[in-house]
This record gives C-alpha cells, structure tokens and sequence, in this order.
C-alpha cells in the first residue's frame, strides 16, 4: 500500500532531479557515436541542460513526457484523481522549462528538447542531433565570415529548426 502523502511524493520527486537516466544515456552514446563532443549537466547554465555542445552552442534537455507535458503525447496524461494539483504542478513544470529556454536563447545558446518518447526511433535521433549541429555551425560560419560579433540581443535559435515545438508528425505521437 503506498502510504506517502501524494504531496509530499511529488515534492521528493520533482527535488530529485534525475541523472543518468536510460533515455538521457541513449542520447549520450549516439551523440558519442557520431564524434560529438559534449559535457553534462552544467550548472552553471539555466535549467542544468541534461547534455551541451559547446562548440555548436547548443544546449539539450532529455524531457519525459509525463513531467514535461509532452504536446499531444499519450504519455502526458493527467491523473484521475486530484486534478487540480496536477494541473497547477504541470503548469508551473511547463512554464520553468520556458522560462529556461528564454534565459538560455539570451545568452546565445540554442536549444534542443528531445522527447522521451520518440527516443525509440534511434535513427531519427541521429538525424534530428544532426540537423541541430549543422544548423548551429552554419550560424558560427556566417557570423564569422561577416567578420564581426552577433548584435546585441542576437539571438539565432529562436529561428532554427531546433527549438520550433516538436511536432506530432516527427515523433508519432
Ligand atoms: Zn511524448
């Protein structure tokens, strides 16, 4: 019988961030895989990205579904009971990953959100980390042939494939 207040439940869970997790070492031996050079968890920088390029500037969160509010995910459902708190606890869990997001973009770096759910597709993986660094590189290439610093305020990943919204055709869900 699970005696834990469902309260205090969510609060263990949500303070325990989780590392090391199955789908976040899928994401980590692929990008190995393809020669890419990465560090975890900097702390340093908003949200602690599960994985960072920092050659391509290019930062990746590992989000489940559940947690996360995959959109239109079959996985985001919402418990029967108490719904209320879910609501108010996904909202605030959905309006932080933005937030982060923002706060990452105005330091430059571009964002990736893999789902958990389209982690079982390893090849579109591949091509979707791919595309992320090339669309990174072409931004460095272009800065530096122009020969000068980003404007103030530049902020190229709010435009690039990357950081669009996963869409439901991409991952199937
Ligand atoms: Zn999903």
């Amino acid at each position: 019988m699970d005696t834990v207040d469902p309260t205090r439940r969510s609060a263990n869970m949500s303070k325990v961030r989780s590392k090391d997790t199955g789908p976040e070492l899928l994401v980590r031996s692929i990008a190995h895989r393809m020669g890419l050079r990465f560090r975890l968890y900097r702390r340093d920088m908003p949200g602690t990205p599960d994985l960072v390029f920092p050659r391509y500037k290019l930062a990746v969160f590992v989000h489940g579904c559940f947690w996360h509010r995959h959109p239109c995910c079959i996985r985001a459902t919402t418990p029967s009971t108490r719904q209320e708190f879910w609501e108010k606890k996904f909202a605030a869990t959905v309006e932080r990953d933005a937030r982060q997001t923002r706060a990452l973009e105005d330091l430059g770096w571009r964002v990736l959100v893999l789902w958990e759910c389209g982690l079982k597709d390893q090849a579109a993986l591949r091509a979707t980390l791919a595309r992320a660094v090339e669309d990174a590189d072409a931004t460095t290439r272009r800065i530096s042939h122009l020969g000068t610093l980003p404007p103030r305020g530049y902020r190229p990943s709010r435009t690039t494939p990357a950081s669009r919204p996963t869409s439901r055709r991409q991952w199937g869900c």
